[in-house]
């Protein structure tokens, strides 16, 4: 078992796990978290970020590994003795119960006298704004409103630590947008460690501090948002976060500071080094549409490549061109509907342009991770 490190409210520390004995669903997974943070497993549907909440709440075995909380093991602790508060996508309100009941029910099985409770439960009320709705059924709330009674409900015996999963998953984008809105002023305002999950790549940007891009059962990366954003780890966190080009090169030669790699066809572009390694055949280019530049004798920048005009999508605020390259690749060229958007011609070829800065150079194939069943 490895010491916890000072700091750190929460750690995972070469966390595994299988449900059939056969397959490790999470592999090995590591992970600290400081007080007051808010974190964000991101990853696709079925990478395992459910079971690692439902191991850090209790409710699934950990097959191998440590979960360390405030310097203590909880990995045999009850999951009642935790002390954390969950969210859901399905609110999991009573539906027999009043939102008032729903709210005070946490407190009464945590023996707190009445007084108290009926205290508290008007505080979230009114923290949540649903000061007049105590005696409303959950049936008789819209689901924005029953999603802000369960977050109340998970916050209102003052957890230190929240976990969420997905918990706007079922709400429209304005509503979430609103919820998200909600959630982080009241993480804000009260000050406890959340652990979220969610699949919504912008979600997770806009709310966390910290984000684990959680992919196959091993945290493929874990930075804060614009870090993510801004200098990706591998080829899945650059496609996964954001939009990417990514484009197909051979023969990565890694130099003092950057990596030069030549198209199919034989244009040399000079990229910052993601993982390559020195032997590589081939990588993968990455460079985002709002870095690459429609070239009509503007400045010259560090890669030039020839492109044919497909089409354009308009967006309003933005248009977003789409490029062919001569080794047949396709590339996106996201320009600000102003007066830089050009106008070009089906078929007409011109040039597309970039910096070493703004892009990067990946492996074609991912490092192995050693995650054997033990
Ligand atoms: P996510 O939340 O990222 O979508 P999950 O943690 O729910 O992923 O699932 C990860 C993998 O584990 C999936 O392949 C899923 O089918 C499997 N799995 C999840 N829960 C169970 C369970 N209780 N029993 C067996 N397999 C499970
Ligand atoms: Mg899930």
């Amino acid at each position: 078992m490895e010491a916890s490190k000072a700091g750190e409210f929460l750690q995972f520390a070469n966390v595994k796990k299988t449900y059939d004995q056969k397959t490790l669903v999470v592999k090995n997974f590591n992970l600290d978290v400081k007080q007051g943070e808010f974190v964000t497993l991101l990853g696709p549907s079925g990478s395992g970020k459910t079971t690692v909440l439902m191991m850090l709440a209790g409710f699934e075995n950990v097959t191998s590994g440590t979960i360390t909380m405030d310097g203590r093991p909880i990995t045999k602790t009850a999951p009642y003795k935790r002390n954390i508060g969950m969210v859901f996508q399905n609110y999991a309100l009573f539906p027999h119960m009043t939102v008032a009941e729903n709210l005070a029910y946490p407190l009464t099985v945590r023996k707190m006298p009445k007084v108290q409770i009926r205290q508290r439960v008007d505080e979230y009320l009114k923290l949540i704004e649903l000061s007049h709705f105590g005696n409303r059924h959950p049936g008789q709330l819209s689901g924005g409103q029953r999603q802000r009674v369960a977050l109340a409900r998970a916050l209102i015996f003052e957890p230190t630590l929240v976990l969420m999963d997905e918990p706007l998953g079922a709400l429209d984008k304005k509503l979430r947008e609103q919820m998200q809105f909600e959630i982080t002023r009241l993480h804000k305002q009260l000050g406890f460690t959340v652990i979220y999950v969610t699949h919504d790549q912008v979600e997770a940007l806009t709310m966390s501090s910290r984000i684990a891009v959680f992919n196959e059962g091993v945290v493929q990366q874990y930075a804060a948002p614009d870090d993510l954003y801004e200098r990706p780890a591998n080829a899945f966190v650059a496609n996964f976060i954001g939009e990417n080009n990514l484009i197909s090169a051979q023969a990565p030669i890694l130099e003092r500071d950057v990596v030069r790699s030549s198209l199919p066809g034989g244009t040399s572009i000079t990229a910052q080094n993601g993982n390559c390694q020195a032997g590589d055949a081939e990588s993968i280019i990455s460079v985002r549409p709002e870095k690459l530049v429609i070239q009509a004798g503007g400045p010259v920048l560090d890669n030039q490549v020839e492109a044919r005009f497909i089409t354009r999508h308009y967006v309003g605020d933005f248009i977003r061109y789409y490029f062919e390259l001569p080794s047949g690749g396709k590339v996106a060229v996201k320009t600000l509907n102003d007066t830089r958007a050009p106008d070009l011609r089906d078929g007409q070829t011109t040039t597309l342009g970039w910096r070493t800065r703004d892009c990067f150079a990946f492996r074609k194939e991912p490092l192995p991770v050693q995650g054997e069943l033990q």
